[in-house]
C-alpha cells in the first residue's frame, strides 16, 4: 500500500496556524463541556485542506465522519436518509455545500439549528408537520465559492474559517515533510522550484510528489535536483510558474489586446467561461502579481510580460 500524505493529527497540519489553534481550543472546550463541537464552515480554494480538517476534527472526538457532496444530493430525502441515521457525535461533512439546492438547504436548517427533521405529511385536503429528534451532531461545511452561499445558511455555522493561501515557506514545509515519509531525497533548490510549480496548494504538492517518486525509482537518481526538476516539468509541459495553458492564454490576450478588458471579454477571446476566469484562474494570477484589476479592467503587469517571454522562448 502507498504511504499516506495526510496528516494524522491536527498537530502534523502545516499552516493555516489561526484555524488549527483556535480548533483545538474550541475542540478541547467541546470536550471539557461533554458536548459536539459547534458546526464549523471552511472556505477556500480547492486542495487548501478543507476536506483535511474536517477528518482530524472528526479524529479529535473519535467520532465517526462521513462525507457527503452537495452536488449528489437530489432532493431533501436523500438528506433525510443521511441524518435519519446519524448517531451522537457523528461529524459529517457537507462538502461544496454552496450546490445545495434552495429546498435541501431549507430542509437543512431546522437539522442544524435544533437537531430537528421536519416533514410534511400530505393529507388529500390538508398537510401536517411532523419531526424526528435527532441526537446531538457536528456538521461541517465546505466551499469553495462562498459568495453563493445564502446568509441564513451561513448563519447556522457558528464557527467559520477561511483558508489562506500557503506561504513558499510553509508548502516548503510541507514538501518536506512529505518527501521525508516518501523517502525522497530533494535538495533546497528543487523543492523551492517544486512550491512554485504546485502554486502553493498542498494537494498539488502530493500529486507531483508522487510523481517525481516514480521518475526517482525509474531513473534511478540518488538526489532530486534543479537538473531533475528540469526534466520533470519539461516531460510534463509544466513551468516553474506552475501556469497552465489557459492562464498563459489569459496573460497572452491582455498583452494583445494592449488596454484594460473587462472578464467577459477576456473569457471570451480565451474560450473560457467567465465564471472559470474569475473563480479558478484570475486569483492566481493576481496573486503573483502576473495581471491586475483597474477601474476599465484587467491588464497585464510587466512581471507578467516577462513571464509570458520566457515561457515563449
Ligand atoms: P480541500 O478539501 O480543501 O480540497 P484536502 O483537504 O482534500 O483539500 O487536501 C488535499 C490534499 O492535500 C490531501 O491529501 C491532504 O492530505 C493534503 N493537505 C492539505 N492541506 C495540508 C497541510 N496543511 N499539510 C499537509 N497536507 C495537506
Amino acid at each position: 500500500m502507498s504511504e499516506t500524505l495526510n496528516p494524522m493529527h491536527l498537530d502534523e497540519f502545516i499552516g493555516q496556524k489561526q484555524i488549527v489553534d483556535n480548533l483545538k481550543i474550541f475542540i478541547e472546550s467541546a470536550k471539557k463541556r461533554h458536548t459536539v463541537l459547534d458546526h464549523v464552515l471552511f472556505y477556500g480554494d480547492s486542495g487548501l485542506g478543507k476536506t483535511t480538517l474536517s477528518r482530524l476534527i472528526a479524529d479529535s472526538f473519535d467520532a465517526t465522519f462521513k462525507i457527503i457532496n452537495a452536488a449528489t444530493v437530489e432532493s431533501s430525502a436523500s438528506l433525510a436518509h443521511v441524518f435519519a441515521c446519524v448517531e451522537p457525535g457523528d461529524v459529517i461533512l457537507i462538502d461544496e455545500i454552496h450546490q445545495l439546492n434552495p429546498r435541501c438547504e431549507e430542509f437543512l436548517y431546522p437539522i442544524l439549528q435544533d437537531y430537528r427533521m421536519d416533514f410534511l405529511i400530505q393529507y388529500a385536503t390538508s398537510g401536517k408537520m411532523v419531526n424526528l429528534k435527532l441526537p446531538p451532531f457536528t456538521c461541517i461545511g465546505a466551499t469553495t465559492a462562498i459568495s453563493q452561499c445564502s446568509k441564513p445558511l451561513r448563519e447556522r455555522f457558528p464557527i467559520q474559517f477561511p483558508l489562506k493561501p500557503y506561504t513558499e515557506e510553509e508548502i516548503k514545509a510541507i514538501i518536506s515533510h512529505h518527501a521525508d515519509i516518501l523517502k525522497l531525497n530533494m535538495d533546497e533548490k528543487a523543492k523551492t522550484i517544486l512550491a512554485s510549480v504546485c502554486r502553493y496548494v498542498p494537494r498539488r504538492v502530493n500529486s507531483h510528489l508522487r510523481r517525481l517518486h516514480d521518475y526517482q525509482i525509474v531513473l534511478d537518481a540518488s538526489c532530486i535536483d534543479e537538473s531533475f526538476m528540469m526534466k520533470y516539468l519539461g516531460a510534463n509541459e509544466l513551468n516553474i510558474y506552475g501556469l497552465d495553458h489557459v492562464d498563459q492564454r489569459i496573460i497572452k490576450a491582455l498583452i494583445h489586446a494592449d488596454r484594460p478588458l473587462g472578464a467577459a471579454t477576456l473569457a471570451s477571446v480565451c474560450g473560457i467561461d467567465e465564471n472559470e476566469l474569475i473563480r479558478l484562474h484570475e486569483p492566481y494570477l493576481l496573486q503573483q502579481q502576473l495581471i491586475r484589476y483597474t477601474h476599465q479592467g484587467r491588464i497585464v503587469s510587466e512581471k507578467g510580460k516577462a513571464v509570458f517571454q520566457s515561457l515563449s522562448l
